[in-house]
């Protein structure tokens, strides 16, 4: 074992990307493309194209109100139970009391920002064994703050959280469930986004070309009802979705050593060679957050479970879940008791405003950056089996706001992609001396404010078909 790798396995986060950085060295590049033992790729060196800055005026960490997140919590702790099969009119206890409170702060949030964003209730009924095979009446909640640009403003990007929460008995509406981590916190990180970029785009600072839609879905309990529906109701809008953000469970660190980083799943997808799109969406937050504040894991979900990202997913459309560092299951899905010396019940008192700020934050800035992008390019496709150079082609709309579109690659088992060039338009960029088949490669666009798209893997150009490149 060398020097590096015993470093790499003894070290928490923080000493690993310390590790991570020392190594980062010509010696022993963890991130290079070359390891010294491999003939180089390419020979000569590859590009070293000028990297467009990031967009400005990132969303500042003081500038999230953990005191508003904390009293909506609270309010929505005060309703007993939100489980979507209570009463929807009941304003004390129940669902519709979760409504009220949500709507009331989405309207205030409205009226600050001179009525840019826009509030919608979408009523629907659906069923499954969790609303005892009946139709159940639920309710979303939308804040839409619409894009800019004409040509992005059905392009849309969601921030959501659910609203209901669920007690030891999955199909009883009368016991407690205050659900204060599971998942208020993640309604309140969806209802914080909306304060933050509705005054941002108020502002004019952050001219969000796309449409972003702060959810708050119900019915997740009963098998992703709710979300189920958003996808529906995005589809029946005409929207295409850009990225979707599910936050459930963000809102306790307890685990000694803290703050933690966020863990963001995603799931791969079908595909044989390289990343769905959901993938690309974790390494797109990555990238602006910074690994030190995201845990990336390649897995859909949590062993086992699930989440309102999934039918985004499963749909091939860019979806990813964020979730605490370490979950405690006595504080999840239990109606509040003590047993043998043992607390159960997913009680306010167990969170943490400082970690759930960091949350707020985060998906915040991704939502910002995301929504200020190029569209990704289309039909992307990688050329140039059986021969020394691999061929890239791409297509894409015109766009007077775009930079052009950078090339990437990486090592087949590297986790991130690496920028190999910057080409200023669409067609077709020729790798000299890099082979197709030891790396994986993708195209993203970038804006000339800085802003990237996700990325767009290759796709096998078909066999004696040619790829038809504007
Ligand atoms: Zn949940």
């Amino acid at each position: 074992m060398g020097r590096g790798q015993k470093l790499l396995h003894k070290c928490d986060w923080r000493s690993c990307v310390l590790a991570v950085l020392l190594l980062g060295s010509p010696a022993a590049p963890i991130f290079g493309q070359n390891a010294p033992r491999d003939p180089a790729e390419p020979m000569q060196g590859k590009p070293h194209p000028e990297i467009l800055p990031r967009p400005s005026g990132p969303i500042a960490r003081q500038d999230v109100d953990e005191k508003a997140m904390a009293s909506l919590i609270h309010e929505l702790v005060g309703c007993g139970t939100r489980i979507s099969i209570a009463s929807w009119t009941d304003p004390k206890r129940g669902p519709g009391c979760a409504r009220d409170h949500i709507l009331a702060r989405f309207h205030q949030i409205a009226a600050e920002s001179g009525g840019k964003l826009q509030v919608v209730v979408d009523k629907f009924e659906a069923e499954s064994e969790r609303t005892n095979g009946k139709p159940a009446p639920m309710e979303n909640v939308y804040a839409i703050l619409p894009g800019s640009d004409p040509k992005f403003e059905k392009t849309l990007f969601i921030v959501s959280g659910h609203m209901d929460s669920i007690s030891s008995r999955w199909t009883d509406p009368v016991p407690d469930a205050p659900g204060a981590d599971d998942d208020a916190s993640g309604t309140a990180v969806s209802v914080e986004c909306a304060r933050l970029l509705s005054k941002l785009a108020v502002s004019g600072k952050s001219p969000f070309r796309a449409t972003i839609l702060f959810a708050v879905v119900s019915g997740e309990e009963q098998g992703l009802l709710g979300s189920k529906h958003l996808l529906e109701w995005t589809m029946q809008q005409g929207y295409t979705v850009g990225g979707m953000l599910d936050d459930d469970i963000v809102g306790a660190d307890p685990a000694p050593g803290g703050p933690h980083r966020v863990r963001l799943f995603s799931g791969n997808g079908e595909i044989d060679d390289c990343d769905s799109p959901s993938r690309e969406l974790a390494r797109a937050i990555e990238e602006i957050d910074g690994s030190s504040a995201i845990r990336m894991i390649f897995r859909v979900d949590r062993y086992g479970r699930g989440g309102d990202h999934y039918y985004f997913y499963k749909a091939g459309l860019p979806a990813v879940r964020f979730t605490e560092p370490l979950e405690n299951y006595t504080h999840q899905h239990q109606t509040p008791r003590v047993e043998y010396g043992v607390e159960y019940g997913d009680l306010e008192k167990y969170l943490d405003f400082h970690f759930m700020g960091d949350v707020a934050r985060d998906n915040a800035e991704a939502l910002r950056q995301l929504a200020m992008a190029p569209a990704p390019p289309r039909e992307v496709r990688l050329k140039g089996a059986v021969t020394p150079d691999a061929k890239i082609s791409w297509s894409a709309e015109d766009d007077p706001g775009r930079a052009g579109f950078e090339i990437l690659w990486r090592e087949t088992t590297e986790a991130r992609w690496q920028i190999y060039d910057l080409v200023p338009g669409v067609g077709e960029t020729t790798l000299k001396g890099v082979s197709t088949d030891n790396h994986f490669f993708a195209v993203r666009a970038v804006g000339k404010n800085g802003a990237r798209s996700i990325a767009v893997p290759t796709e096998p150009a078909q066999r004696n078909t040619p790829t038809v490149v504007k």
